[in-house]
C-alpha cells in the first residue's frame, strides 16, 4: 500500500482535549512511553487495552516511517493501595500473603505478563525499566524539585507543594480538577498530618518498621512516591520532553497529572507534547473491579475457566474485540460480543489467508481496491479510528468471497492490491496474527479440518488401522475426535 504522501495523522490530545495532527519533536524520530502493570498478580482485561492500543499505534507509526522508541515501565515498587500516598505496597502485600521475597512476585507476574502479552501479540516496548532499577534516578529528580522550592519535607517525607505550584502552573490541566475541590474532597481523609496541604502528594516516603522495600536517601530510609518513576524514567529515557505519553483512562489524575507537575518543575517544561488515554472496560455492563466478583483474568478469558464465561476465547478474539472498538469508548465484556467477534476474526482470517489463493482474471475490469486502502488510512489517521477501518476490511473480505465463489472476477493488478491490503491492515498494523503465520485457533482449526479429513477417507476406503493410528496419536495430544450426526468435531481433553 502506498502512503499517501498528503496523509496526516490526527489524535486526540487529553491536554487540549481536542484532535490534533501529530508532528513528533524531531522526526523521523518518535518518543512514547506508556504506563506498564504494578506487577502483583495476573494481567487483567483492564491491563490488555492500553497495552493493545498502544501496540496499535506503535506498529502504526513505525508503518508510517517513524523511528519509534518506546519505553514501557514495569511498576515493582512504590505503588500503595487505593493509588494512596498511605497504606501498604502492591508488591509488598502480595509477598508477606505469599510468604515470597518482593522480588520473586516481581520476576513471577512480569514473566506471566510477558507471556499474556506474546500470546495477545502485543510487540516489546523498546526499553521496559523497572521502578527498582530506578531509585537514583528518582532520588536526584526529588532533589531537584526541592532545590526549585516546589517541595518539602515532613518527617523523613517529602511532598509535592501542590498549593505553590498551583501559583503559577495549572494543577489540573490534564484532568480538569480544580484545586478548590481536590482540598475540599480529600480533607477528610486520615494521614494527612504530615502534608502542609491534602492535595500535596508524596515523591519520596519514609518506610515504616515493618516496610520492606526500602532504599536511603537524603530524606530516610524509604522509597519514591508512585508518579515518581514514571517521570524520572521517561526522562531518562526520552528527554525532558517528549512526543507521546499514553496509559488508561483511570491514570489521568492523580498519576499523570502530577507527573506533568513534576517534571515541569524539575526540567523547566512540560513533560509531553499528547497524552493519549484508552477508555475503561466493563464487564455485563458492570465496572470490573475485585470486591464485585468480575475482575477477570486474561488467563481466565483464554482458558475459559470462570462461572461468568460460556466458553474459552483466543487471545486474538479478545485483541481483535477491543479493536473493533474506539480505545477512547468504553467497552463492554459478554459472552455474546466475544462470540460474535470470534466470528468476525474467523471470517476476516480466513478471506486473508484465502486471498492468497485466489486466481487472476486479465480480462476483468479493472475495480478501486486502492479506494479501501485510502479509507483504511483515513480511518486510522484519524485517532487510530480501528473499528472504521475493520468495516472497509470486512468489504473486502466480501470481494474475496464473491471472486472465490465464482460471482465476479478481478484483474491481477486489483489482486495484488487486495493482497497488500491484508497483509498491511490485518497482519502488520492491527497484529491479527502471529508472524509465524497463524494465531493458534487459526492454524490449529485449519490442521485439525485437515486431520479429519483425512481421517474419514481413510475410513470409507475402511483403512482402519491409519484412522485408528490418526485417532490415538491425537489421543496423546490430549485432543479427542468425536463422530456424531453433524459430522466429525474435536476438542482437547
Ligand atoms: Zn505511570
Amino acid at each position: 500500500m502506498n502512503i499517501d504522501p498528503e496523509s496526516k495523522l490526527f489524535v486526540y490530545n487529553s491536554l487540549s482535549r481536542n484532535k490534533e495532527l501529530f508532528e513528533p519533536l524531531s522526526p523521523p524520530h518518535v518518543g512514547m512511553y506508556v504506563c506498564g502493570p504494578t506487577v502483583y498478580g495476573d494481567a487483567h482485561l483492564g491491563h490488555a487495552r492500553p497495552a493493545i492500543t498502544f501496540d496499535l499505534l506503535f506498529r502504526y507509526l513505525k508503518h508510517l516511517g517513524y523511528k519509534v522508541r518506546y519505553v514501557r515501565n514495569i511498576t515493582d515498587v512504590g505503588h500503595l493501595e487505593n493509588d494512596a500516598d498511605e497504606g501498604e505496597d502492591k508488591i509488598a502485600k502480595k509477598a508477606r500473603v505469599e510468604e515470597l521475597e518482593p522480588m520473586e512476585i516481581v520476576q513471577y507476574y512480569t514473566v506471566r505478563y510477558h507471556h499474556n502479552m506474546d500470546q495477545l501479540n502485543v510487540l516489546r516496548p523498546s526499553i521496559e525499566p523497572h521502578a527498582s532499577g530506578h531509585i537514583i534516578e528518582q532520588i536526584e529528580m526529588v532533589k531537584s524539585i526541592l532545590e526549585k522550592g516546589f517541595a518539602y519535607e515532613s518527617q523523613g517525607s517529602v511532598y509535592f507543594d501542590v498549593e505553590k505550584y498551583s501559583k503559577n502552573h495549572h494543577y489540573g490541566v490534564l484532568s480538569g480538577r480544580k484545586l478548590d475541590e481536590l482540598i475540599s474532597n480529600t480533607r477528610k481523609l486520615a494521614g494527612q498530618t504530615e502534608k502542609r496541604n491534602s492535595a500535596d502528594f508524596a515523591i519520596w516516603k519514609k518506610a515504616e518498621p515493618a516496610h520492606i522495600m526500602r532504599w536511603p536517601s537524603p530524606w530516610s530510609d524509604g522509597f519514591p512516591g508512585w508518579h515518581m518513576e514514571c517521570s524520572a524514567m521517561g526522562c531518562k529515557y526520552l528527554g525532558d520532553q517528549f512526543d507521546i505519553h499514553g496509559g488508561g483512562m483511570d491514570l489521568l489524575f492523580p498519576h499523570h497529572e502530577s507527573e506533568i507537575a513534576q517534571s515541569t518543575i524539575a526540567n523547566g517544561k512540560a513533560p509531553v507534547r499528547y497524552w493519549m488515554h484508552n477508555n475503561m472496560i466493563t464487564i455485563n455492563g458492570q465496572k470490573m473491579g475485585k470486591s464485585l466478583g468480575n475482575a477477570l483474568s486474561l488467563n481466565d478469558f483464554f482458558s475459559g475457566k470462570h462461572e461468568l464465561l460460556a466458553q474459552a476465547y483466543s487471545p486474538m478474539t479478545i485483541r481483535f474485540f477491543m479493536l473493533q472498538a474506539h480505545y477512547r469508548s468504553t467497552l463492554d465484556f459478554s459472552n455474546e460480543a466475544l462470540q460474535a467477534a470470534d466470528k468476525g476474526l474467523k471470517r476476516l482470517l480466513t478471506a486473508a489467508h484465502e486471498v492468497k489463493q485466489l486466481q487472476a482474471d486479465d480480462k476483468a475490469p479493472a475495480q478501486n481496491i486502492g479506494k479501501l486502502g485510502e479509507e483504511c488510512y483515513a480511518a486510522l489517521n484519524d485517532d487510530l479510528n480501528s473499528p472504521i477501518a475493520i468495516a472497509r476490511l470486512f468489504d473486502a473480505v466480501r470481494l474475496v468471497n464473491a471472486v472465490k465463489d465464482g460471482h465476479t472476477r478481478i484483474n491481477k493488478n486489483d489482486l495484488s492490491l487486495l493482497q497488500e491490503l491484508f497483509q498491511v491492515f490485518v497482519f502488520d498494523i492491527l497484529g491479527l496474527e502471529t508472524e509465524t503465520g497463524g494465531s493458534d485457533d487459526y492454524l490449529l482449526d485449519g490442521l485439525m479440518e485437515t486431520i479429519i479429513q483425512l481421517r474419514q477417507d481413510a475410513r470409507q476406503r475402511k483403512d482402519y488401522a491409519t484412522s485408528d493410528l490418526i485417532r490415538d496419536k491425537l489421543a496423546a495430544l490430549q485432543i479427542v475426535i468425536k463422530d456424531g450426526k453433524e459430522g466429525t468435531s474435536w476438542e482437547r481433553k
